[in-house]
């Protein structure tokens, strides 16, 4: 048992969920009678989950996931590279993770500057998932910050960027929602 909890929350590729996904990644594949209890008692003596909830100052490590509780409430960017120049001259790959069910697209692209990221993003992500999403990436500031602002240039909408307060290199942006640009578009 103690396994099973351990197997399905510390490692990396598990990134130390809730107490509530634990619970039902754990649920798919096993019973134990007072499983919920000790699974509950599990994560709450969590020494990494209690830190990262009893100190705001707290730097998630390199690789540690956060948290999602629904598809493409957070979605990681990523680009990886150096490929062998394709016919089409693409020699970077952008990739989108979504958090929660883990689920990647990629595509290739030519450069690695926002502008062909957020055309990427615009058209094949938010097309299908709506903009709700944050984004998380480790591209570094000016990058987001572009990136933020060709997205609201797109979508039509004037928004600010949140201002970065964390001092990790992995700094949260959010999007416009739809919402936010339908009642933009109608003024
Ligand atoms: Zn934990």
């Amino acid at each position: 048992m103690q396994e099973v909890m351990t197997l399905n929350h510390d490692p990396l590729y598990a990134g130390h969920p809730g107490i509530k996904r634990t619970y039902s990644v754990i649920a798919l594949r096993y019973w134990w009678p007072g499983m919920r209890k000790s699974i509950e008692d599990f994560g709450r003596s969590c020494d990494l989950c209690l830190r990262r909830k009893g100190n705001r100052e707290f730097v998630a490590p390199i690789g540690e996931v956060e948290e999602s509780t629904a598809p493409f409430l957070v979605t990681s960017l990523d680009i990886t590279s150096p490929y062998v120049t394709s016919p089409r001259g693409n020699k970077y790959i952008l990739k989108f993770i979504d958090h929660f069910t883990k689920y990647m697209e990629a595509f290739p692209i030519h450069d690695q500057t926002a502008e062909t990221c957020v055309q990427i993003y615009v058209t094949q992500l938010v097309t299908r998932h709506g903009t709700g999403s944050k984004l998380i990436t480790d591209q570094g500031r000016s990058f987001m910050s572009s990136f933020f602002q060709d997205t609201c240039k797109i979508l039509g909408c004037e928004l600010r960027a949140p201002p970065v307060t964390t001092p990790s290199k992995i700094a949260p942006l959010n999007v416009p929602s739809l919402t936010s640009y339908r009642s933009v578009s109608l003024h």
